[in-house]
């Protein structure tokens, strides 16, 4: 494989979601490319800070107040619309 043919897959590589025929494919250019190997690590690295960044901190009540937002909004657009009429 050359460069442009691995570039596509690095992502879903770093991801571990690709067939082991294009693992393998990608594991031998990974291992004499230095350029590609570089993209692969720092996709992982970025992979593991999202991780723990989505892990770290769960925000549990963002729905609940999103949700309040929205129905408060719908709720009071229904209001001054009834008061139009
Ligand atoms: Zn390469």
């Amino acid at each position: 494989m050359t460069c442009g043919e691995v570039q596509p897959f690095i992502e879903d590589y770093a991801d571990n979601s690709l067939d082991e025929h294009r693992k393998e494919q990608l594991k031998e250019h990974i291992d004499i490319c230095p350029d590609c190997r570089g993209d692969f690590d720092s996709s992982v690295q970025l992979k593991a800070l999202l991780k723990a960044f989505a892990t770290e901190e769960p925000k549990c009540d963002y729905f609940e107040k999103a949700t309040a937002l929205i129905i408060a909004k719908i709720s009071g657009d229904s209001h001054q619309s009834k008061e139009a009429h």
